[in-house]
């Protein structure tokens, strides 16, 4: 069997299209939608990906703004910034570019943040709102993995979910946005004792773990779903995940890309949860 690949950029396509008419809906009645970023130093990669959220915004019409500040910027300035943006009526969302410079404590900057612009969904609000089942805002990440598997009609139900990773932005929220679809949830992490024995009971897998291989053909039931969230480099330099895709892709039933899965389907989530927070405060002053 050749699994079939779940096209994060189609998807994407789709996902930007839907948030545009939403924004050009909004403008009408007067409101532009708005995304602050904020990076903090020169670190290479976050420049990249500020770079792709900003230009994300402006071709699905949202309005973004980019605040830059040396790597000595205190403590105490940056979460004045993030006040000035929660009082900012031009700006419904705020994300703050990680990882933050190590004299900043980042938790206490993320907490700063107003949750209804919390649109990383970092803060503390967010993940119990996920963790109770409240209105708030989802990860990213995990929250574009779930709409992979709304795309193929995906059913949960029932399922076995096995989750490699427990990070606060990934593995975690993600085991928790399968549970709440009535998946029966596994997290494996680097403790767990015999990955293989868990994964091959998995209907769907979820590597987020940062290593290359993490997830090789003799660990998958063949049929099962697998997501690679990883973001790696193989010998050659090339963008990979922790999913050995040759091998994967001829067992698993469905598998995503690197590059071209989940990647880009983070930055159309962001997108997405800056429309509905623009939209949430467009009807509570309407009301
Ligand atoms: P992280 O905070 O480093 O967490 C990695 C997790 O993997 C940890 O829970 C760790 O376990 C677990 N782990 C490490 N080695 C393991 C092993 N051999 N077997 C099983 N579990 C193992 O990373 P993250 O922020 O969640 O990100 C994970 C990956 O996703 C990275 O490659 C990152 O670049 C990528 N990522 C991609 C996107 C995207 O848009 N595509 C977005 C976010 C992240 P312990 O908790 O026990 O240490």
């Amino acid at each position: 069997m050749t699994a079939q690949l779940i096209d994060g950029n189609a998807l994407s396509k789709t996902l930007r299209a839907e948030v545009a008419t939403r924004a050009a809906a909004l403008k009408a009645r007067g409101v532009v939608p708005g995304l602050a970023v904020v990076l903090v130093g020169e670190n290479p990669a976050s420049q990249v990906y500020v770079r792709n959220k900003v230009k994300a915004c402006e071709d699905s019409g949202l309005h973004s703004v980019l605040e830059k500040y040396p790597a000595d910027l205190s403590e105490a300035d940056l979460l004045a910034r993030v006040e000035a943006l929660n009082n900012d009526p031009a700006i419904h969302g705020i994300l703050v570019q990680l990882p933050l410079p190590a004299h900043i404590d980042a938790q206490k900057v993320i907490e700063a943040i107003a949750p209804a612009k919390d649109v990383d969904g970092f803060h503390v609000a967010s993940a119990g709102a996920l963790m109770t089942g409240s209105p708030g805002f989802w990860p990213c990440t995990p929250y574009g993995c779930m709409k992979m598997l709304e795309s193929i009609g995906y059913e949960l139900r029932g399922k076995h979910a096995v989750v490699i990773g427990r990070s606060n932005i990934v593995g975690k929220p993600m085991a928790l946005m399968l549970l709440a679809k009535s998946a029966t949830v596994t997290i494996c992490h680097s403790a767990t004792a015999d990955l293989g024995a868990m994964t091959r009971q998995a209907d769907v897998v979820v590597a987020a773990v940062g290593k290359r291989n993490v997830l090789t053909a003799d660990m998958v039931k063949p049929g099962a779903v697998v997501i690679d969230v990883g973001m790696n480099r193989n010998d050659e330099g090339k963008l990979c995940g922790d999913v050995d895709f040759a091998g994967v892709r001829e067992v698993a039933g469905w598998i995503t890309p690197v590059p071209g899965g989940v990647g880009p389907m983070t930055i159309t989530m962001l997108l997405v949860n800056t429309i509905e927070a623009a939209e949430r405060t467009a009807a509570a002053s309407a009301t």
